[in-house]
């Protein structure tokens, strides 16, 4: 770019513009002026060739300037990734404050239980009033057991990301009998009708995260149901870039302005004892799904039943 240019603009201006569009500017003028250097430096030239040009000094000039324009993008870049990797961090951060902050509270509440029932019990024996301890001790077992389903759900969260495998193709199919098989004796208790649809797909994912997700799912469609046979129809639907599935229970519904909230850590509809959980099963579907490049939301009526749908990315590359 020469500094001085026929018409309004001079070269340092125009190189402003360049600068915009991202292209590297060389300067080559009889210019050698303090003010003029000054000016032209603000719009960060690779390179400043002084008039009269010889052949040589171009030469090395531009050679250089284009090995400083590679070190500049190869810098942008490496600049992008840390920005990206930096707000991952800082996403991954809160998600682990406001996970630290739930699991401390919900553990809170059974140990309370305990540790007053423990107390109550104490002061039974010394007053040696025995007949209530039975049922003392009952309320110490179940609150151990909330404790217990707790933190199997929190190993199983913290542990998701490290129990990653590279994706493969699985059959969809057998991912649902494994589910099924691993939540055998709940099925068998609870006389579940299933209904799986015969077409279901080949599916690119992480095997043992897509069983956990089909069971959660399966598993809250049992728990949340009061028929006396739960019945289950999972189906899937071909979209272009992916594939949909749906689970169709008969349980007790969800109130749709609950999107949102019964995927978020611990949030639960009901109170403790009305029915066993965590909080923590759909937050593991919506993880998973993550992964799998996918969505997961809810249709449904209170009392009518619900259909949780997900959707996994057709895209190979993404493990
Ligand atoms: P948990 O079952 O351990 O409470 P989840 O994260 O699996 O935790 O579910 C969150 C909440 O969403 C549950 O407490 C329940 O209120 C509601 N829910 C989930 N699945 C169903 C379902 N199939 N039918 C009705 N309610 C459901």
């Amino acid at each position: 770019m020469d500094i001085m240019l026929p018409g309004k603009m001079d070269g340092i201006e125009t190189a402003t513009y360049l600068n915009k569009l991202n292209i590297p500017v060389i300067y080559s003028s009889a210019y050698t002026e303090d003010n003029i250097i000054k000016r032209a430096k603000k719009t960060n030239p690779l390179g400043y060739i002084v008039k009269p040009i010889r052949f040589e000094n171009a030469k090395i000039a531009i050679e250089m300037a284009l090995y400083k324009n590679k070190m500049r993008k190869r810098l942008n870049k490496e600049i992008i990734e840390r920005q990206h990797a930096f707000s991952e961090l800082q996403k991954l951060n809160e998600e682990l404050q406001h996970f630290t902050f739930g699991a401390s509270h919900d553990l809170q509440e059974p140990l309370r239980t305990i540790m007053c029932f423990s107390q109550l019990i104490q002061e039974k024996h010394a007053s040696k009033t025995y007949q209530d301890i039975p049922e003392l001790t009952k309320f110490i077992i179940d609150a151990a057991g909330r404790m217990q389903d707790l933190i199997d759900s929190l190993l199983i969260y913290s542990g998701l990301s490290f129990k990653e495998k590279p994706f493969e193709w699985v059959n969809s199919k057998l991912i649902i009998d494994s589910a099924i098989s691993n939540l055998m004796i709940t099925v068998q208790e609870t006389n579940v009708n299933f209904h799986i649809d015969n077409a279901l797909p080949e599916i690119f994912g992480d095997k043992t995260q897509l069983i956990v997700l089909f069971q959660n799912l399966f598993s809250n469609a049992i728990k949340y149901c009061t028929e006396d046979s739960p019945s289950i129809h999972v189906s899937s639907e071909n979209f272009e870039d992916h594939w949909c599935f749906a689970i169709k229970d008969n349980g007790i519904g969800i109130d749709t302005k609950y999107q949102d909230y019964i995927f978020k850590l611990f949030k639960r509809l009901h109170q403790t004892g009305t029915y066993k959980g965590s909080g923590l099963g759909l937050v593991i579907c919506k993880k998973i799904v993550s992964r799998h490049g996918g969505e997961i939301w809810f249709e449904s009526q209170p009392g009518k039943g619900t259909t949780f749908y997900f959707t996994i990315s057709k895209k190979v590359e993404g493990s």
